[in-house]
């Protein structure tokens, strides 16, 4: 232990090589800051969304200082954002307030991934001027199976960004191009994400005035976008290619209606049989989660304002928040965040409705509980096998028989990957009708799980998890 400075001391890490190490050791999340923070432009996108040195290095050592996939001090970001109210290992971070809420405007709300309050906050607060631009993610147009980042200066560019897009998306080198410019800029991100830009923040103020609002997604993994990829060569017709891809395209019943649909080059498009959930659990198998799965933060800890779906059940098991609209969850965080919120909804742009937290924590405490305890499991047997592990510089929680289990039945499907052939044919399987029968049994016994009582259904985005009353 120590602090995250003391883990550099060794200098196994340092500038230009130490980002490359970093990427070469496994625990690179392709999260993108790397990128966006090197003040001279050193670094670029690789082919497989990995950072990779384009110019010359002037060896000061920020981007290395600020990679969340080499070292987090959650305790230290907890002091300097919250002091006082932060203590790792709670499942939601601190918490001001919680509410469901969703956009005022109809036609947001419809294209948003749960009730449009990102797109929805960020197009109110640019058109009254509270900010200049927002850090969102898109689809790469280049390979539409991954995103990229860009600073959205218009509403157009906003609503280019919205849903959720499960897939590699190195969208925070995008900080690259306000680097010169005062703000005030807002930035979504998932919690990685986040941790690289406050890490940023501590050491130069300037960053925390130029980005002064900070929306966190919520996150059990994401998704490598190497496996979106295989899926769509795999359905792709002959000779054509993927066109777009939209991760959660809603049916005509709404929210939480949808599937993964895939649009090829002749304009044909392929739709999954089933939600994304369980398509999620299938695609994953294809490519190794890599540092996903060491990853601890699962609300986004550190930001202003966090978002995610309301997967909250009512006694009789059903969605207790479904309106085919959508609704989102959030997590209130800072005082700034509940001041901006509230100039949206007086302005009649945001719905919002309070819920006690235990509500939110909830419907995502399999997903949360996860985060905590299975990673630090699988952080602390890397660490006896000699695995490179993050730096994370406090205890980490202890870890339930129960977790235990569920973890070691986890890695069997886990070594999928390192086997392509197989890995190819779950992948057929699973997409196919057959695989789609046995899918859509499972789901409807989880329902009616639900519904006698006997379990809590917490549905992340990826799977659900059930956990014993
Ligand atoms: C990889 C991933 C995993 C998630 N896991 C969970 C989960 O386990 N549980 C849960 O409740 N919610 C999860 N979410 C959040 C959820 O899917 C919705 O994004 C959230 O409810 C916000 O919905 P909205 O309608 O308010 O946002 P919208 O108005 O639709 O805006 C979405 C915003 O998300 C940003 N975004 C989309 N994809 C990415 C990406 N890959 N990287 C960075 N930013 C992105 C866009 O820039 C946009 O600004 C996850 C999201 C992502 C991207
Ligand atoms: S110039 Fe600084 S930030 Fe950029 S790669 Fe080199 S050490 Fe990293
Ligand atoms: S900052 Fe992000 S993209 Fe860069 S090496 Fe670290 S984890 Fe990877
Ligand atoms: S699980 Fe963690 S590392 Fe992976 S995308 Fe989500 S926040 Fe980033």
């Amino acid at each position: 232990m120590g602090t995250r400075e003391t883990y550099f001391a060794a200098d196994k890490y340092r500038n230009v090589e130490g980002i490359l190490r970093v990427v070469r050791d496994g625990l690179c999340h392709r999260c993108g800051a790397c990128i966006g923070v090197c003040p001279v432009g050193t670094l670029g996108i690789d082919d497989h969304a990995y950072p990779k040195q384009v110019d010359q290095c002037i060896e000061c050592n920020i981007c290395v200082r600020a990679c969340s996939g080499l070292a987090v001090d959650y305790p230290a970001l907890g002091e300097a954002l919250f002091p006082g109210r932060y203590q790792f290992g709670t499942l939601m971070g601190p918490v001001r307030a919680t509410c469901v809420a969703h956009a005022g405007e109809p036609e947001i709300r419809r294209m948003g991934a749960s009730g449009g309050v990102i797109t929805q906050v960020l197009a109110h607060w640019l058109e009254t001027g509270r900010i200049k631009g927002a850090l969102v993610a898109v689809e790469d147009p280049d390979e539409p199976s991954r995103g990229k980042g860009i600073i959205a200066r218009t509403r157009e560019d906003l609503l280019r960004s919205a849903q959720s897009r499960y897939c590699t998306a190195p969208s925070f080198s995008a900080l690259y191009d306000i680097r010169d410019e005062d703000g005030p800029f807002a930035v979504v991100g998932l919690p990685c994400q986040i941790h690289s830009l406050r890490q940023r923040q501590m050491m130069d103020p300037r960053w925390k005035q130029r980005v002064p609002m900070v929306i966190g997604l919520l996150c059990h993994y994401n998704l490598p976008f190497e496996s979106t990829q295989a899926a769509g060569r795999m359905l792709a017709p002959k000779g054509e290619r993927l066109a777009h891809v939209n991760f959660r395209q809603r049916d005509e019943r709404g929210w939480p209606h949808n599937t993964l649909e895939m649009t090829f080059t002749d304009g044909s498009k392929w739709r999954s049989p089933y939600g994304p959930a369980q398509i999620f659990n299938i695609v994953a198998r294809v490519s190794p989660l890599g540092r996903c799965l060491m990853c601890l933060d699962a609300t986004a800890e550190f930001s202003d304002f966090s978002i995610g779906d309301p997967w909250i059940r009512n006694e009789k098991g059903e969605w207790k928040y479904d309106e085919p609209g959508g609704w989102s969850s959030v997590i209130v965080r800072t005082a700034a965040a509940e001041e901006w919120l509230r100039e949206v909804e007086q302005a009649g742009k945001l719905v919002l409705k309070p819920i006690p937290p235990d509500e939110v924590e909830r419907g995502q405490h399999a997903m949360m509980t996860e985060k905590k305890q299975r990673t630090a499991f699988r952080i602390r047997l890397r660490k006896r096998l000699g695995r490179p592990v993050p730096g994370y510089p406090m205890p980490l929680p202890a870890t339930s028989a129960d977790m235990r289990r569920k973890e070691i039945a986890f890695w069997f499907t886990r070594v999928i990957p390192a086997f392509p052939r197989l890995a190819r044919l779950m992948l057929r399987l699973g997409l196919s009708p057959l695989g789609g029968y046995f899918i859509r049994r499972r789901m409807k016994a989880r329902q009616r799980a639900a519904a006698s009582g006997k379990h809590l259904v917490s549905t992340s985005d990826f799977g659900d998890a059930r956990e014993k009353k």
